[in-house]
């Protein structure tokens, strides 16, 4: 079974779009099969020329072996499924027609072949190509049968050709009429699945994002903590969280007025994009709290990362109705111990948020993995048996 498979991907390749055209090049190749047997039963029969279709054979054949490459190389050769099914159709209509002008009595039966390849072509082709292939089939038809009364006049029969011109002629006619339909049918369907992708993609960035500061919100990032709290499970590696609040945030809005307030989350947002690494995650978790996730980061780097952040925002200033400010924010920071559930290190972040509030603010506060398995201590003053204990206060600031 499996060296079934193997040959069939050797032949169609392992992708499902390149072994469809095989699949519809290899319907083709029987079909043609059976169109040159015929041919050579009349051949065998005396009611057709052998000479010609030998040469109707080997072109049959020799085209066949191109177009199968020309499909498999496709992709190098930048054509695409409807050059190719252009260029099969006019061939397959060449090759029906010529057989046509070389068989006896029976080559009326053999056009019902021009309807087959047109509904073939119109899988793939535009209305306007499978109407322009169809054209190309009712024009070569009617020279080839003109051209049979001084080629083949012994085959030839004016009344005869012309009934099958116009029962040909018009059949090809309602089937690209028919076919064109169903091709405009499936550009719309397409579009519309396009717009649906777009749509569901657009919603889904609506559902992840946070309208004010476009950071990812906070569902986005629970979603993406309990995923990482399962990857932990298996790889253990470091990795830190940090909660961080903007400092005196209601005097702000109170003072300078909402959108002020609003900017200043829109500013801090840009600044967390521009400060952190492209793999830190830092989502608004709430009105002017935000969280901070540092994947496979030990807790020495991630301090580095945010103080640098602290910098930084503590450095910028706001301009609102003729007045400056500044802004600063404190920050809880732990490094995840093994195992660790992602809601009790947030738990244990937010507590050091809290006391770096207590302490007065525009601080950060970074816990060592090994202070959290010991019980927490109730204060944190620098030099108190807090700070003995790995609570490490990173920054001392002003507040407004
Ligand atoms: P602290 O330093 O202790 O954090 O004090 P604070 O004033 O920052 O904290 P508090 O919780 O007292 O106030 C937070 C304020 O944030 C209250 C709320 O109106 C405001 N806020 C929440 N979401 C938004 C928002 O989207 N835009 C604006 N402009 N304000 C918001
Ligand atoms: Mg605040
Ligand atoms: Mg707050």
């Amino acid at each position: 079974m499996d060296s079934v498979q193997r040959m069939v991907e050797q032949f169609g390749g392992n992708d499902a779009k390149m072994r469809r055209l095989v699949m519809y090049w290899g319907a083709t190749v029987l079909l043609y099969l059976l169109c040159l047997s015929i041919l050579w039963v009349e051949v065998e029969s005396g009611a057709a020329a052998r000479r010609p279709v030998w040469w109707l054979t080997v072109l049959a054949v020799a085209g066949h072996l191109l177009f199968y490459g020309l499909i498999r190389l496709s992709k190098y050769l930048n054509l695409t499924p409807a050059q190719l099914s252009v260029y099969q159709g006019r061939f397959a209509i060449f090759c029906t027609v010529a057989g046509y002008s070389m068989m006896g009595p029976l080559r009326g039966a053999s056009l019902v072949i021009l309807l087959v390849i047109l509904v073939f072509c119109a899988f793939t082709l535009e209305a306007k190509k499978t109407h322009s292939l169809c054209v190309f089939a009712i024009i070569l038809l009617g020279c080839t049968m003109a051209s049979m009364k001084y080629t083949v006049p012994q085959l030839f029969n004016a009344k005869t050709e012309l009934i099958h011109f116009t029962l040909s002629g018009s059949a090809l006619l309602v089937v690209a009429l028919l076919t064109g339909q169903l091709s405009e049918l499936r550009a719309r369907l397409k579009a519309q699945k396009a717009e649906l992708i777009e749509a569901l993609a657009h919603i889904q960035l609506l559902a992840e994002r946070d309208d004010l500061t476009l950071l990812p919100n906070r569902r986005y990032m629970s979603d993406l903590l309990g995923r990482e709290e399962c990857r932990r499970k298996n790889d253990s590696g470091a990795a830190c969280l940090v909660m961080l609040d903007i400092d005196w945030f209601k005097k702000i809005n109170d003072t300078y007025g909402h959108f002020a307030g609003d900017d200043v989350l829109r500013r801090f947002a840009e600044e967390g994009r521009l400060q952190l690494r492209s793999d830190d995650v830092l989502a608004r978790w709430g009105g002017e709290e935000f969280l901070l996730y540092l994947r496979e980061t030990r807790l020495e780097v991630a301090r580095t990362v945010i103080e640098r952040l602290r910098e930084q925002i503590a450095s910028l200033r706001f301009d609102c109705c003729g007045a400056h400010f500044g802004v600063t924010f404190s920050a809880g920071l732990i490094e995840l111990l093994p195992d660790e559930p992602m809601d009790a290190g947030i738990r244990r972040a937010d507590a050091l948020l809290y006391r770096a509030k207590a302490e007065g603010r525009n601080r950060v506060l970074a816990e060592h993995a090994v202070a959290a398995k010991r019980e927490m201590p109730a204060t944190c003053a620098p030099g108190s048996p807090a700070a003995a204990r790995g609570i490490i206060e990173c920054a001392g600031g002003l507040a407004p």
